[in-house]
């Protein structure tokens, strides 16, 4: 079968005008990606839903209209910080927090998948509800500039015995952020929170580079749990 255009004079002017219309469209929202993936950093994902971000509460709006509107209502509010210093603290977010709390750890994974080119979502709005075996806990790096940094932990079985292991599926710290060291403080704290060490907690493979980096910075290579 072929499909041809119609003969008619209007009908191919109209099919014509959507044609543009669609590129029109195309061209824009690839232009909007592009802007938004070169603002945030983030590398080859064009593909990812366009929109922009608050820099503060990483929550993400569809135009630029509702960021403006958003930017003067946006706070980050968390309770009782696991760790301070400086200007900086770190909190936990874990099923007992307020819906606040977890609706800022749910912006925070989602961006951190975003920059991170992370496959799953490592948090999301009643991922507790859906799977509370997992006992998903979120950590929380907060400056006065926003969340600057994550990290997602889970209660997985495992692989090495009977019961299950806390094992950190994602960290991710800002861009503006790295070389700070706030990526080790984040893993450190959020570990020994957890009442461990970080050689007693399994590790979600693959790891970027920098991740490798991290974690090999406190566990020897022979000691390491990965999971998949
Ligand atoms: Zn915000």
């Amino acid at each position: 079968m072929r499909l041809d255009y119609p003969s008619g004079l209007l009908a191919r002017a109209l099919l014509y005008l959507w044609d543009a219309v669609l590129a029109a469209w195309v061209v824009l929202r690839t232009i909007v990606r592009a802007i938004s993936a070169a603002l945030y950093n983030i590398p080859g994902r064009l593909t990812m839903r366009a929109g922009w971000y608050c820099p503060r509460c990483l929550k993400l709006h569809p135009t630029l209209l509702h960021k403006v509107y958003h930017r003067k209502r946006c706070s980050v509010a968390l309770s009782a910080p696991i760790h301070a210093w400086e200007e900086s603290a770190i909190y936990l977010v874990s099923a007992a927090s307020p819906y606040a709390e977890r609706e800022l750890a749910a912006q925070a994974s989602r961006f951190a998948q975003l920059e991170t080119n992370y496959e799953d979502p490592t948090y999301y709005l009643g991922a507790e509800a859906a799977m509370p075996e997992l006992q998903h806990r979120v950590y929380l790096l907060v400056n006065p500039q926003g969340i600057r940094g994550y990290a997602a932990y889970l209660y997985l079985p495992n692989s090495r015995g009977p019961g299950r292991r806390w094992s950190l599926r994602l960290v991710w710290v800002s861009h503006r952020e790295r070389h700070r060291g706030l990526g080790a403080r984040l893993l450190v704290e959020s570990v020994k929170h957890l009442g461990l060490e970080p050689k007693d907690i399994a590790y979600a493979v693959p790891f970027s580079r920098e991740g490798y980096r991290l974690v090999s910075r406190f566990v020897k290579p022979e000691e390491l749990i990965m999971i998949s």
